[in-house]
Order: structure tokens, then C-alpha cells, then sequence
């Protein structure tokens, strides 16, 4: 195990219960308190997309803004935000999906991914891959290509990466639980 991987899993905090019982909630706010880590971080994400045709980066609300933003900087590409309903403020393509309990829906800008345009998609954590589903269907509803997935942490036991699979087998994450 590489001496940033062993570092990030050191200072990633378990919260038992959070947001419900029986969830263990992987808190990354220890990483985004150390400047240096996310530097390493952001460097390491970069790093496995350089020699990929990407035109553009998703960064997921809320906690896949903060690197998917870094991501598509370095990378020289834009960075698009998909959020949850409601919240962008121009015209909207939107996708809704099934949770545990009940149904959310997110949204994209309509012009935010230009037809056939290569596109990753990061977020903080890959579960059970639902969120991750719904912005590759936004992807696709745009005209774009899923060139990828982008992950910090991945819980392997939730199989997200069977569902996220079907759109893209390219899937990268630097921490597996
Ligand atoms: P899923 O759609 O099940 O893959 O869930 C992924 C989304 O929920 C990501 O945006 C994560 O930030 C969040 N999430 C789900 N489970 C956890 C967890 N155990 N710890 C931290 N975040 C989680």
C-alpha cells in the first residue's frame, strides 16, 4: 500500500450511525483539514486521467465538488456541476433514481456537456452506486460519453461498482474498503 493511500485511510474518521443507525458514515473532513494530503490527493486523482481523452469533469453535490473541481483544473477541462433538484440555477436536464427509502432527483444545465464530449465523473464515496448511476444518465441524456469514474473512498461490500460498470468499466479509487 502506497504511503498516500496508508495516510488518507489513517485520518478518515468512522462515524457510526450517522445519517441513520447502522450506517458508518466515512468522514473525509480530516483530509480536507490537511493542505498537504489534499494536494497528494488531488495529484493522485489528476494523475490516472492524464493519458485519457476527457473533456470535461462531474463533480457530484455536495462533497464531489471539492476535488472534481481540483480535478478538472489540473486537468485543463471544464468542471460541471451536477446537483440535486432545484438547486441550478439555469435550465435543467434531470434524472430521478431510487434511494433506500423513497426517490431523489439530480440535475444538470442543459449546455454543460457538449454532444460527445468524454466525460468523468467524481465524487467523494462510492456505496451502492446510485448517485453515481444518476450523473452517468445525465451524461448520457446530455449526449455525452461516460469516459469514467472518479472516487475517493469505494465501499466494496455495496457492489456500486457492478451498477457504475454498465456505463463505463473505467472506475478509479484511490482508498477500498
Ligand atoms: P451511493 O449512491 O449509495 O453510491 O452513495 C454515494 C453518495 O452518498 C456519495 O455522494 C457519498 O458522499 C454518500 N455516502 C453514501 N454512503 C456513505 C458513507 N458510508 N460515508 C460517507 N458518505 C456516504
Amino acid at each position: 500500500m502506497s504511503d498516500l493511500v496508508n495516510h488518507i485511510r489513517q485520518v478518515i474518521r468512522d462515524v457510526n450511525d450517522f445519517p441513520k443507525p447502522g450506517i458508518v458514515f466515512k468522514d473525509i473532513t480530516p483530509v480536507l483539514a490537511d493542505p498537504d494530503l489534499c494536494v497528494s490527493v488531488a495529484h493522485e486523482l489528476k494523475e490516472y486521467w492524464i493519458h485519457h481523452e476527457v473533456d470535461g469533469v462531474i463533480g457530484i453535490e455536495s462533497r464531489g465538488f471539492i476535488f472534481g473541481m481540483q480535478m478538472a483544473q489540473q486537468l485543463g477541462v471544464p468542471f460541471i456541476p451536477v446537483r440535486k433538484a432545484g438547486k441550478l440555477p439555469y435550465r435543467t436536464i434531470r434524472h430521478a433514481y431510487e434511494l433506500e427509502y423513497g426517490s431523489a432527483e439530480m440535475e444538470i444545465h442543459i449546455d454543460a456537456v457538449a454532444e460527445g464530449h468524454n466525460i468523468v465523473i467524481h465524487d467523494d464515496l462510492l456505496a451502492t452506486g446510485g448517485t453515481a448511476v444518476a450523473a452517468a444518465e445525465l451524461v448520457e441524456k446530455s449526449g455525452g460519453h461516460v469516459a469514467g469514474f472518479s472516487f475517493l473512498v469505494e465501499l466494496e461490500s455495496l457492489n456500486g461498482r457492478l451498477k457504475v460498470q454498465n456505463y463505463c468499466g473505467n472506475i478509479h479509487s484511490i482508498i477500498h474498503y
